[in-house]
């Protein structure tokens, strides 16, 4: 980017945050990550990531109308996920493209996302992971790379309608019903099976066969991505089968 010229011609301008570094060992975006600013006025929100004191940035930032800043240049590292995790990888800063969307999230009563808004959030994330080909198992919200400290862009986040418009992976989530389910305390084979599967598809999690704080967490954060019907952080029939479709459909990773 250019002092004027944002890289994506989805991009109006350029609004440009001090708040970035280098990505460590020489790494490009492999992951697109996408946030929800989770404040009430969508300038402040802008400022604060473009203030020094705050030490947060993203690369972009789309308003509720959809226009669309660029704040940081992809080339270098912003700071978006902090203490992260996916796949093995934990400074997913330095592989990432951050994305925030103007949104008063939970603190502000989740009040659902304009289609204008999500129209230009599709058009951009769809324009960066053809730039930088980011494999659609890549595409992902904070809280799946942060399932204890974030939820954010939430659970009325348009993951299907992006998954439409090309972008990111998802299946249709298996209906709910009443039924066994593991929750909270459950401990054994299944909760090592369970763990097992959210650990093959990414999530940062221990495997030890026991349905912990961190179990639940991690089961609210894929709900709130793939199953967002009902998120409690509790393993139903619904939440395993829609892991095992999701993990099943999976595009082949490119060689
Ligand atoms: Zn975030």
């Amino acid at each position: 980017m250019s002092a004027l010229t944002p890289e994506s011609p989805v991009a109006a301008k350029v609004f440009p945050s001090p708040n970035h570094g280098e990505r460590k060992d020489g790494r490009r975006p492999s992951m697109l990550i996408l946030h929800y600013t989770g404040m009430p006025d969508e300038g402040e929100a802008l400022q604060w990531l473009c203030n020094p004191v705050s030490q947060v940035s993203a690369h972009y930032f789309v308003f509720g109308d959809g226009r669309v800043l660029q704040l940081v240049p992809e080339s270098r590292r912003a700071w978006h996920a902090g203490l992260s995790s996916w796949d093995g990888e934990t400074d997913i800063n330095s592989c990432s493209i951050g994305i925030e969307i103007a949104n008063p999230g939970h603190p502000g009563g989740l009040p659902p996302f304009p289609d204008v808004q999500i129209e230009s959030v599709a058009a951009l994330s769809r324009d960066i992971v053809t730039r930088w080909r980011i494999p659609a198992t890549r595409v992902l919200g904070h809280s799946d790379v942060a399932p204890g400290r974030k939820v954010d862009p939430g659970e009325l986040f348009p993951w299907k309608t992006l998954h439409e418009a090309g972008v990111g992976h998802w299946v249709a989530p298996t209906a709910t019903s009443d039924g066994r389910f593991f929750s909270r305390g459950d401990q054994g084979m299944p909760i090592e099976a369970l763990q097992a599967m959210l650990v093959m598809y990414g999530y940062g999690l221990k495997i030890n066969g026991a349905f912990d704080e961190d179990t639940e967490k991690v089961v609210a954060a894929f709900q709130r991505h793939f199953r967002p019907e009902r998120v409690d952080g509790v393993a139903d029939a619904s939440t395993i089968m829609t892991l095992r479709n999701l993990i099943a459909a999976r595009p082949q990773a490119a060689a």
